[in-house]
């Protein structure tokens, strides 16, 4: 038994048959979205119980797409901690400013969530195998769940993706391919590859169940914080799977009585070197068009043309927020800021949410007593390093190597 009502269009609202393997639309080529009969699952959990059950990405079993009886393939993605981040928002003149830090999931991103939810119901669905095209940590997590269920798994990501996420995919067993170019010239290879071979294309929001998977975060933000939602909520937008995930997590719990008020003011957030949905917000358009030559070190920030960029433009208009490009220097120093301050090196997309509340901040957008969410989607230990100078040597006698210690630290 499984909670959901059917699978329907984002765009055309046409109505799929959940039993069956989706990928987009079959009237009219756009994203799926799961829904979910909400009587039925506020019938059968409160938030008592909900308490007394184990964390993780299926603790709200009744809000995912999962039959009782599917065997789940996970490593224990989701439930990560909500961080206040105390020393940076008196830096910035914030009251109350937190992080959820999904760099804690397995495969140290967040794309866990995603790729473990939507390989769960494919297998379970009958996929033989698995084709992504990749920035780096999705081909990652999806040879780590592939290898898990014991499928193959073909991964294609540009030249130039960062290594820790390429050997992850790897060493799980994957096929992997570089190619010239950006994920969108993966994703062209992987659309003709996948009918090919007959294994299962896991592009960006091109079937319904990564969505899913992304949405558990705002369940789980909405319990952390007592069954509020914050006033602002900063996300590093590639394709977007959180931008709209996280708002569908809250519209259900909000439709089920459990959460009031309005939802949070979301802001994308992007590299200056690719900000397709930047562009597209600030020119009042109503979807993206694809950014030419995209640029940036935050490889997940590296998508051109989002699948689901009228969702997200849609989402950032009836929300009041916004969407904002940062450069890669002030990514950089902003990912210094955070492990400096607070203890978290975390990726530098979302470090890049840093930069930006510093911009919100100036414009007036980010109010003292407001309360920020920002989301991290990633662990910094997955990227090379940035230049952070020589460690010291230390040689010689004990004397003299205690000297060298007690000059260097000034003591
Ligand atoms: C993929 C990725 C993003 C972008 O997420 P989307 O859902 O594609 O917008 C941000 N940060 C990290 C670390 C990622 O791996
Ligand atoms: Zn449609």
């Amino acid at each position: 038994m499984s909670f959901v009502s059917h699978v329907e269009c984002t765009i055309c609202g046409a109505r799929h048959d959940a039993k069956r393997l989706l990928t987009v639309c079959e009237k009219c080529g756009q994203m799926l979205a799961v829904r979910y009969d909400l009587e039925r699952v506020k019938a059968s959990v409160t938030k008592d119980g909900l308490r007394q059950r184990a964390p993780g990405m299926y603790r709200f079993r009744e809000l995912t797409p999962v039959d009782d009886a599917e065997e789940r393939v996970t490593l224990g993605e989701g439930g990560t901690p909500l961080l206040e981040l105390p020393r940076l928002a008196s830096r910035f003149g914030i009251r109350k400013l937190w992080a959820k830090d999904d760099g804690q999931n397995p495969t140290g991103s967040f794309k866990a969530r995603g790729l473990g939810m939507a390989i769960t119901r494919a297998r379970t669905l009958g996929a033989k195998g698995f084709v992504i095209p990749s920035a780096g940590n999705a081909g990652g997590a999806a040879a780590v769940y592939a290898a898990r269920c014991g499928l193959p798994c073909i991964v294609i990501v540009p030249r130039g993706t960062p290594s820790a996420a390429v050997a992850e995919a790897q060493i799980a067993g994957a096929r992997v391919f570089t190619i010239e170019g950006s994920i969108a010239t993966a994703g062209r290879v992987v659309a003709k590859v996948s009918p090919q071979l007959g294994w299962f294309d896991l592009s960006t929001l091109k079937e319904p169940y990564r969505l899913e998977g992304k949405k558990t975060i705002g369940l789980e933000l909405a319990e952390q914080l007592e069954w509020r939602m914050p006033d602002i909520l900063l996300y590093p937008t590639g394709g977007g799977t959180g931008l709209v995930g996280i708002p569908k997590g809250y519209e259900e719990l909000r439709a089920m009585g459990w959460l009031s008020g309005q939802l949070p003011r979301l802001f994308a957030v992007q590299a200056e070197g690719c900000a397709p949905v930047v562009k597209a917000f600030a020119a009042g358009a109503e979807t993206t068009t694809a950014w030419e030559n995209p640029t940036t070190h935050a490889a997940g920030l590296r998508v051109p043309s989002p699948f689901a960029g009228r969702q997200m433009l849609r989402l950032l208009r009836e929300t009041r927020g916004g969407a904002l490009a940062v450069g890669d220097q002030a990514i950089q120093e902003a990912q210094r800021l955070i492990a400096r301050t607070e203890g978290i090196w975390t990726a530098p997309e979302s470090a890049a949410l840093v930069a930006a509340l510093e911009m919100l901040r100036d414009r007036g957008e980010a109010p003292r007593d407001a309360e920020i969410m920002l989301i991290f989607t990633g662990a910094g230990l997955k990227y090379e390093p940035p230049a952070l100078g020589k460690p010291t040597d230390l040689a010689g006698t004990e004397e003299e190597i205690l000297a060298q210690v007690r000059r260097t630290v000034g003591a």
